[in-house]
């Protein structure tokens, strides 16, 4: 990898991100999802840009990117492969949990100078056997000693974790702490070995390389990331996951339409003069994938806008932001699907054909993953009991 840029802001990543969707991942994307092999390509082009460091706080030489300008960068990239925008948003997620909850820490401080001179990609192991889709408990858990730590988790699912640099690992706090007692550790690739426990041929999502895994690691107890998971979890994994997944679902949903947009001019300039009756459908899902646009950009606004004084950040575990975050989650992951389903109506067998240029295939399989990615009925299960106590539904 060549040595990436340090001068840099918001501007000029978007401008490598945009070239990068362009020149690299769209021409990847194909074989990317034929053969569910690791987008290895884009992710290189990112690093080499710098992209990967974009949330790091500018002390720490990073561009201290906004979660609106996060997202941006995800949903452009995933214009051109969802699979590489959702390594993107995930490495963020987990980047934003050290940034935000381990500065307290010279060793965090440190990790995150590293982050931006090696451009570390990090991955996420909250998925355990047992445990089923509840990140908010483990069944395994780390021991300290002598100023050390072990760490073996059996992980369902763990995306990219064979290409990572680091693996950030939710486990109890310690072997005698309740299910819920969870704090996150940081353990980097020297700290870890793998062993592939399941397979990863999926419908969609497949660059993503997202097998079970058993992981056996050992480490300096400095990676035990701060406070505990429950505090991170609210403040910053969720909002980080939930907005970011959401503007990259749009991405996909929004390159759907683009090509469904392609295929109706071109119809129009075979009958010139007239309306193609497409057009109409063309009209009726824009509505939809401004109004699903909107949803994931305001939440994201609205969590910049929150300072960063504890009183602020005080509303992040409230009820009112637990809320609007499964409600946004929920509503994207369900908008993305019906959204490129229309699309494939405007365009018909050209969509359905995987060698046609109008080929929806890939998209419409990335997006069904939404909805399982923490489950929709398990966050509606969450918010379901929020609302009897929760009186402001406005
Ligand atoms: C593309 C992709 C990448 C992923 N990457 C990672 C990763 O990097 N790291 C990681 O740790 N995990 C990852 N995951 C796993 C993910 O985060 C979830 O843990 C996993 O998808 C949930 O699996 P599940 O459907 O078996 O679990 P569950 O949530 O247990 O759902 C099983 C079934 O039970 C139903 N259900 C659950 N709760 C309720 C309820 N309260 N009421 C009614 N029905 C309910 C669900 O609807 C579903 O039908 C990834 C998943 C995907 C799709």
């Amino acid at each position: 990898m060549n040595t990436p840029r340090i001068d840099q802001n918001f501007g000029s990543l978007f401008g490598a991100v945009r070239r990068i969707a362009l020149e690299v991942a769209a021409s990847h994307a194909a074989d990317v999802d034929k053969n569910a092999r690791f987008p290895i390509e884009t992710i290189t082009a990112l690093r080499e840009a710098g992209v990967m460091s974009a949330l790091v706080p500018r002390e720490f030489g990073g561009a201290g990117c906004s979660m609106s300008e996060l997202a941006q960068l995800c949903s452009t990239l995933a214009q051109a492969c969802g699979s590489s925008a959702m390594v993107l948003a995930m490495h963020y997620s987990q980047l934003a949990c050290v940034a935000r909850h381990g500065l307290q820490s010279e060793y965090f401080r440190g990790y995150l100078r590293d982050v931006v001179r090696h451009q570390y990609l990090l991955a996420s192991m909250t998925s355990e056997v047992g445990t089923f889709g509840d990140t908010r408990s483990s069944i395994c858990a780390v021991e300290c000693r002598d100023g050390r730590f072990m760490l073996d988790k059996d992980a369902t699912t763990g995306s990219y974790c064979e290409h990572a640099d680091a693996i950030v690992v939710t486990c109890r706090r310690d072997p005698s702490a309740a299910a819920s007692d969870q704090v996150l550790v940081l353990v980097r690739r020297e700290d870890f070995t793998l062993k592939t426990t399941t397979t990863w041929d999926t419908l969609g999502m497949r660059g993503t390389c997202s097998p079970g895994f058993r992981l056996v690691s050992s480490g300096s107890q400095e990676q035990i990331v701060p406070g505990a998971f429950a505090d991170s979890s609210a403040l910053t994994m969720v909002p980080y996951s939930h907005i970011l997944w959401s503007s990259l679902w749009w991405g996909i949903a929004a390159d759907a339409v683009a090509r469904a947009a392609t295929f109706v001019r071109g119809q129009a300039r075979q009958a010139p003069g007239s309306v193609p009756p497409t057009a109409q459908r063309l009209a009726e899902v824009s509505i939809q994938l401004q109004a699903m646009k909107q949803n994931w950009f305001s939440a994201a606004q609205a969590f910049d806008a929150i300072g960063p004084s504890p009183g602020e950040q005080e509303q992040l575990p409230g009820i009112g932001w637990a809320l609007r975050l499964n409600n946004l989650k929920v509503a994207c992951s369900e908008a993305a699907p019906q959204i490129v389903h229309r699309a494939l109506q405007i365009v018909g067998i050209l969509g359905y054909k995987n060698d046609s240029p109008f080929s929806l295939g890939r998209h419409y399989r990335d997006v069904l993953s939404a909805s399982l990615m923490i489950a929709n009925d398990r966050i509606n299960a969450k918010s379901a009991s929020m609302l009897l106590v929760f009186k402001d539904v406005s």
